[in-house]
């Protein structure tokens, strides 16, 4: 792959970028390929495009808009395989999940492409006529994180491109790779400047929430990261949406099916190595059933293949980078230090190349162990233990975080009365992480502000005017 080149795409043109970093593949530490870093002057060029596309874009009927999106999910249905291997090759998920990860991005686009912006009639009689419409923006930017580098795009630029606005795209500095090739595969769809996708190492986002060409940050990362986007967007009152960390609970019943329930929540907690904003990163289980689900889990877990994510048959990846895996790696030896016993996995071999850590289960660590109380986003799993419903309440309850929680029991109301009492954007009862593109997701607490999907989304990326004709 090293003899690919990658350019930023800017007012629809292939863009190289003065300088360029390398981005490396977490499975073997080789370089993948360089991405351009963007200038501030590239990022200038950026804005100016998308500012002068703004109005054209806006004016165009919606239907034109609506079209633009379905021809963009068939662009990139037709390059599934390129930007699946891509997204393995960048982030280290197995091949089938990246390519999910594409599938995703599609789906929420023809979906998108379907919904109405509403308008409101708030008086309509001999006095006057009153309306209030959804109006674009402006220039949004979608800033990503390096988890599901082009499934995180689903949230973003189709619904904001529907609502009218023209969209800079920046993925992490870790992830470039996959979003360069998408807007080398949308550039000749998409009129110039519409949609716009740059690269950069790390001060690049500090100078995108900090230009005043923006009219609207969309983040998606880390807590911390969220803080400072909002202080440097507030210099200028630029709106912000911001989906963040998350610690999501999981509350286990001891009436469920535990041999189904387990392999339902190992995955809800391992998927893509656990480096999903809506992995269960805590899981309490009712004292009665605690050491058989402890066993089937620590069993389950021990069949599961970890490797290169490129390699048939591999089911988890490696941790998506060196920052990642030492975080992951710093919470392992903390457990370890404080003498927590492990179901199963442990410290990995911190000599080898790739950043692989098997699934690790700790053995109901303290309420206030760092791996319960810290968003670990690494394939590293608290089981804790709890007898008596208020108190585990207030235990998934007990964290600055309010992202996702579920709920699991065969008593689907008592599950229900139950998650009624969980403080999160969105708790599931017998599922977990179930997004659908008309149903609204966002984070409670400190894992977020705003909405995205569902018509609360796309009114996110919009502002409201009311127009008053007096009779
Ligand atoms: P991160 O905060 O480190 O980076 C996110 C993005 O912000 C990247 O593009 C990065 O380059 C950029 N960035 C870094 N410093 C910046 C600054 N000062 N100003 C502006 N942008 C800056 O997050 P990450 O490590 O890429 O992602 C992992 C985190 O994201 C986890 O906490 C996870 O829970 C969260 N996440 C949340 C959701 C959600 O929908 N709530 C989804 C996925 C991931």
């Amino acid at each position: 792959m090293a003899d690919q080149s990658f350019t930023m795409t800017i007012g629809g043109k292939a863009v190289a970028g003065a300088a360029s970093y390398p981005v490396i593949n977490p499975a073997n530490g080789e370089l993948i390929a360089s991405a351009p870093d963007c200038s501030r002057d590239e990022l200038d060029q950026a804005v100016t495009a998308a500012r002068a596309a703004f109005p054209g874009w806006a004016a165009r009927p919606i239907a034109e808009r609506r079209a633009m999106l379905i021809a963009m999910a068939d662009a990139i249905e037709a390059n599934v395989e390129t930007l699946a291997r891509l997204v393995t090759a960048e982030q280290g998920k197995p091949l089938a999940l990246a390519r999910f990860e594409v599938g995703f991005l599609t789906l929420w686009l023809r979906e998108s492409a379907r919904m109405e912006l509403p308008e409101i009639v708030n008086q309509d009689d001999g006095e006057r006529r009153s309306v209030t419409r959804r109006i674009p923006l402006g220039v949004v930017a979608a800033i990503l994180p390096w988890n599901y580098p082009i499934g995180q795009n689903a949230f973003k630029f189709g619904p904001a491109m529907l609502a009218g606005n023209t969209v800079i795209v920046k993925p992490s500095a870790l992830t470039p790779l996959a979003n360069l090739k998408l807007g080398q595969i949308l550039r000749d769809i998409v009129p110039a400047g519409v949609l716009n996708f740059i690269s950069g190492s790390d001060g690049l986002g500090e100078w995108v929430t900090s230009h005043p060409g923006f009219d609207r940050i969309s983040f998606t990362g880390s807590t911390r990261t969220g803080r400072l986007v909002m202080a440097s967007a507030a210099k200028r009152l630029t709106g912000v949406t911001l989906e963040l960390g998350g610690n999501d609970p999981a509350i286990v019943m001891p009436d469920v099916d535990v041999k189904a329930t387990v392999e339902k929540l190992f995955w809800a907690a391992f998927v893509n190595s656990g480096q999903l904003c809506l992995a269960t990163k805590r899981l309490y289980v009712h004292a009665d059933i605690y050491d058989a689900f402890a066993a089937e889990m620590a069993d389950y877990a021990r069949g599961v293949v970890v490797g290169d994510g490129l390699t048939e048959g591999v089911q988890l990846g490696p941790v998506s980078n060196r920052q990642q895996y030492d975080t992951v790696v710093g919470l392992i030896r903390d457990a370890q230090d404080k003498g927590y016993r492990f179901l199963t996995g442990g410290l990995p071999d911190t000599s080898a190349a790739g950043f692989f850590v098997a699934p690790t289960i700790i053995d109901n660590p303290p309420e206030d162990a760092r791996i319960v109380q810290e968003e670990q986003f690494g394939p590293v799993l608290p089981l804790l233990k709890f007898s008596d419903v208020d108190d585990v309440v207030a235990r998934a309850n007990g964290t600055d975080f309010g992202l996702g929680a579920s709920v699991w029991s065969a008593d689907v109301d008592a599950a229900f009365a139950i998650a009624q009492r969980l403080q999160a954007g969105t708790v599931w009862v017998n599922e977990v992480q179930h997004l659908a593109p008309d149903v609204p997701f966002g984070g409670l607490k400190q894992s977020g502000l705003g909405t995205e999907s569902g018509l609360a989304g796309l009114l996110d990326y919009t502002d409201a005017q009311t127009l008053t004709v007096k009779r």
